[in-house]
């Protein structure tokens, strides 16, 4: 996994975004999303096959992206 000044690089848009951690209140999860693109996973190993964008996976869960709630937990989630 590649990392700038210690931030997670998003795997799927090439160094452009730095992926966070946030926990989606709605849903009591927490998920990883990109800043640039918006992919967002469901565990922190980030798999380039398992990415969905972060609305899809709202709709998915019958939620709009506008009316959920996130808590930012940050960058620095790595160990
Ligand atoms: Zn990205």
């Amino acid at each position: 996994m590649q990392t700038f000044n210690g931030k997670i690089v998003c795997p799927r848009c090439d160094g452009n975004g730095l992926v966070y951690k946030s926990r989606v209140v709605e849903l009591d999860l927490i998920i990883y999303i990109c800043d640039e693109c918006e992919a967002s996973w469901k565990n922190e190993e980030l798999s380039l096959n398992e990415f969905q964008d972060l609305s899809t996976f709202l709709e998915d869960k019958g939620l709009v992206n506008m009316d959920v709630q996130f808590i930012d937990l940050g960058y620095d989630w790595k160990k």
